[in-house]
């Protein structure tokens, strides 16, 4: 039978109970009759999904809450190390792994200096690396659903084939390459994409949401409806390449005038040796240059951001590793985006980011918990 939507019973019956493992893993614990008013349905429906999720061994019954009356609710909570996924980030000069459980929570977290090599070697050095995080976490291999790999830039649609990194200097590289020695199933996702769905996650679904990365290129993602907008070739978001200036500065990828010419954090740390923090404390300790130059890294940054909203009308989040130090030297930005705006008096719409350096990698390994989620 269909519905008036189109959706089969299957279907809905698919839906409930993904809602209702949301439901019970969003709480530590959740009462009986709490769960099926936030559920939406009768507890018989809720129970039957409850049923078949402690089979699974993804939720337990955990006591009873004693409630109004003198009669005693059951409680479930969810097993949040039913499951993990691991995140790998790979730049041009660093390793971040994340180990994350079922509930999508950060578990570990480890970055090291390592440049990208094109070798068996570097693919080996990932594959001990997956290991090891295992290791430190007790986690056995029967629990782990894949491993996600950020990397900066364009992916083919299904996933699996690097089709361009300018950072990494690849072309058409196949995941497997990368792969190779990990004995789990594997799959590409951009940078900036990753860090948007982690920083996604925290929002209430199905809220929109525009993530702008300043890293050492400027990159982003879109959120609407509650999943990625990809577009029509799988580049959405790759706002370091819109037109900022006419004729403007050059940009690496060989155009003048985009905004990674203006906003990327090399803008910033190639002041300071290459070193980001450098120039923050700098800043801090009143230098005038460094005060300038930030001054007109941020008169750029409000015209992207301000063009963002216009053309979204969504929170925009701003991440990557200039992002980081936004809540503290931010403050300038917010005025300005406020004589920028048409409609609004504040820049109430510009969030700073919930993660740091982890963000990319802990996406990328949420996309495997997400696909897990949904093969319920
Ligand atoms: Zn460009």
């Amino acid at each position: 039978m269909m519905t008036k939507s189109g959706a089969s019973n299957r279907d809905v019956k698919k839906i409930n109970r993904i809602r209702t493992m949301r439901s019970i893993f969003d709480c530590d614990r959740i009462s009986q009759p709490e769960l099926a008013a936030k559920v939406g349905n009768s507890w018989p429906t809720v129970l039957q999904n409850v049923k078949e999720l402690m089979e699974m061994g993804l939720v337990q019954e955990v006591g009873t809450f004693e409630s109004t009356g003198g009669r005693k609710a059951k409680a479930f909570a969810p097993v949040r190390n039913a499951r993990y996924a691991v995140g790998l980030e790979i730049t041009q000069n660093h390793i971040g792994a994340v180990l994350a459980d079922l509930s999508g929570e950060l578990v570990r977290f480890e970055r090291k200096k390592r440049p990208f090599e094109r070798s068996d070697t570097y693919a080996a050095m990932l594959a001990e690396l997956v290991q090891s995080l295992l290791a430190k976490e007790d986690c056995p291999p029967e629990k782990v659903l894949g491993v996600g790999i950020s990397l900066p830039g364009i992916l083919d649609r299904d996933e699996q084939t690097l089709v361009y990194s300018h950072a990494l200097g690849l072309r058409n590289v196949p995941v497997e390459e990368f792969s190779r020695h990990i004995p789990f199933p594997c799959r590409f996702i951009n940078d900036a994409n990753a860090a948007g769905l982690a920083e996604f996650r925290g929002q209430q679904s199905p809220r929109s949401v525009v993530y702008l990365s300043l890293s050492n290129s400027v990159g982003g993602s879109i959120f609407t409806g509650g999943s990625l907008y990809g577009g029509e070739h799988l580049r959405a978001g790759e706002f370091g390449h819109m037109t900022l200036v006419p004729d403007g500065r050059p940009c690496y990828c060989g155009k003048r005038g985009c905004l990674d010419a203006y906003c990327s954090a090399k803008v910033l740390s190639d002041r300071t040796d290459g070193n980001l923090a450098l120039f923050f404390d700098g800043l801090r300790a009143g230098n005038p240059d460094l005060q300038a130059a930030w001054n007109e890294y941020l008169s750029y940054l409000a015209v992207a951001v301000n063009n963002l909203r216009m053309i979204f009308d969504c929170d925009v989040i701003v991440g990557g590793y200039v992002g980081g130090f936004l809540s503290e030297f931010g403050a300038p930005l917010r005025e300005l985006l406020a004589q920028h705006n048409t409609f609004e008096p504040d820049s109430g719409y510009l969030k700073c980011s919930r993660y740091k350096l982890e963000s990319s990698a802990l996406g990328a390994a949420l996309v495997h918990i997400e696909a897990f989620i949904q093969s319920l």
